[in-house]
C-alpha cells in the first residue's frame, strides 16, 4: 500500500459516528482534520506548553514540556499512520489531545489530585481529558467543548474504569464490553509509550540524574549505542547520545509496522467497527521489542523517575496541588468569580462532590508557574493577596 492511501480498516471520515452536536460538514477540510485544528486552537493546548513531563518546567528551557512531548507523539503516530494505511490526521487529532486534562507537575499532581478527589469520585488525567474536549472548552457559540467527532473522543479515553464507563454513553460503552477503539486510537497510545520512554532517556542524560555507563545495561539502548560508536568513533558524546536514540526510536517504530501488518493480514478486519469487535488491539510491538521496551521502562523508573531530585519535587508538588485543593474547597470566595459561580451551582445539584469537582477542574487546568503563583498569593504571608 502506497503510504497515504485509507486502507478499509482505518477511520473514514464518511462513515464517522459523527459528533454529539449535529454540524454541518466543513467544506475544505475533512471532519478529523477540523477535529485537529480546534485541539491546536483550545487553550488547555496552550497551557501544555507550560506543564512538567519530568522535569519542572523552570528547572531548564530543553526539557519536554506536555507540549513537545505531544509533538513527538503526534510525530511518531502520523509516521506509523502512514505506513499502515491509517488515517493519519485522526492520528494526529489524538495524539494533540492526549494529554490535554494532565495536572501540573506531571504524574505527581495526578496523584495528589486523586487522593483529594478520593471521596468524591476520584481523579483521572485521561478522563479529564475528554472533560476539556466535552465540557470545559469555552469557544463555540453553539455547543461546550469542541464537539469532536466519536472517533477522537474514542482515542483520548484510553482506560475507565467500568463506573465510569457507564456514565459516559456511548463512548464508555467498549470498557463495558471489553472491545478495542480504532487502529488510530491503539496507535496514539502506542507511539505516546515510544515517545517518553525514549526522550526521557535524553532529558535524563541531560539532567545528569542517569549517565551513559549506567545504560549499558539498557539493551535496547546499550546495541544501538556501541554500533554508533563502532562507526563514528571521533562523534562527540552529545551526537552519539541524539543518534543512539534516533535509532531506538527507529527500530521500535519499524518494529510496531511490521508486527501490526503481519497482525491485521491475520485477523483481516473488515472495517473499523470489525477493529473494534476484536479481543484484543492489533497495533502492536513484536514480543522481542516489547521485552526490550519494558526493560527501558523499568530502567527509567528506578534511575529516573525514583531518582532523590525528582522525588523531591514530586513531594513538594504533591503538597502545593494538595493545598491549593484544601484552601479552594474550603473557601470558594478565594477563586475568580467565574469558577466561584461554577462550583456554588454544581453545589447545589450535585453538593459537595459538584462543588469538588468544579475545584479540581480549575487545578487541574493550571500550569505549573501559575499553581507555584497561586500557591504562594495563598500561604505566603509576605505575598500580597
Ligand atoms: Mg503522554
Amino acid at each position: 500500500m502506497t503510504p497515504g492511501t485509507l486502507a478499509p480498516y482505518a477511520a473514514h471520515d464518511a462513515t464517522s459516528r459523527g459528533r454529539r452536536y449535529p454540524e454541518a460538514p466543513p467544506e475544505f477540510r475533512g471532519e478529523f482534520q477540523r477535529d485537529r485544528d480546534r485541539i491546536v486552537h483550545a487553550n488547555a493546548f496552550r497551557r501544555l506548553v507550560y506543564k512538567t513531563q519530568v522535569f519542572v518546567n523552570h528547572e531548564g528551557d530543553l526539557y519536554r514540556t506536555r507540549v513537545t512531548h505531544s509533538l513527538e507523539v503526534a510525530q511518531i503516530g502520523r509516521t506509523i499512520a502512514a505506513a499502515l494505511g491509517l488515517h493519519e490526521t485522526l492520528t494526529e487529532a489524538i495524539c494533540l489531545a492526549h494529554d490535554l486534562g494532565h495536572t501540573p507537575f506531571g504524574h505527581a499532581g495526578q496523584d495528589a489530585l486523586n487522593e483529594c478527589m478520593r471521596e468524591y469520585g476520584g481523579f483521572e488525567h485521561n478522563l479529564q481529558s475528554l472533560r476539556v474536549v466535552d465540557l470545559l472548552e469555552e469557544r463555540y457559540a453553539e455547543f461546550p467543548g469542541l464537539n469532536l467527532t466519536f472517533e477522537t473522543r474514542e482515542g483520548i479515553l484510553k482506560h475507565c474504569s467500568a463506573n465510569n464507563a457507564r456514565e459516559l454513553g456511548d463512548i464508555g460503552e467498549r470498557f463495558l464490553r471489553r472491545e478495542q477503539p480504532g487502529l488510530e486510537a491503539q496507535l496514539a497510545n502506542l507511539a505516546d509509550e515510544i515517545a517518553y520512554n525514549n526522550h526521557d532517556v535524553d532529558d535524563g542524560l541531560r539532567s545528569g540524574l542517569i549517565d551513559l555507563a549506567q545504560l549499558q545495561d539498557v539493551a535496547l539502548f546499550a546495541v544501538e549505542y556501541r554500533a554508533v560508536l563502532a562507526r563514528y568513533p571521533q562523534a562527540t558524546p552529545r551526537r552519539l547520545t541524539h543518534e543512539t536514540i534516533r535509532r531506538m526510536i527507529n527500530r521500535i517504530v519499524i518494529d510496531v509496522i511490521t508486527t501490526t501488518r503481519a497482525r491485521i493480514a491475520a485477523a483481516q478486519p473488515r472495517d473499523i467497527d470489525a477493529v473494534r469487535r476484536l479481543s484484543s488491539p492489533l497495533v502492536s510491538m513484536s514480543d522481542e521489542v516489547r521485552a526490550l521496551h519494558l526493560e527501558l521502562k523499568r530502567f527509567l523508573n528506578e534511575n529516573l523517575y525514583r531518582h532523590d531530585r525528582v522525588i523531591g519535587m514530586t513531594t513538594k508538588s504533591r503538597r502545593v496541588l494538595r493545598e491549593l485543593f484544601e484552601a479552594f474547597l474550603a473557601d470558594v470566595n478565594l477563586l475568580p468569580a467565574e469558577h466561584r459561580n461554577a462550583a456554588l451551582e454544581a453545589e447545589t445539584t450535585g453538593g459537595v462532590a459538584g462543588r469538588a469537582r468544579v475545584v479540581a477542574d480549575y487545578v487541574a487546568g493550571m500550569t505549573d508557574r501559575f499553581a507555584l503563583g497561586e500557591h504562594r498569593r495563598l500561604f505566603d504571608p509576605d505575598v500580597e493577596a
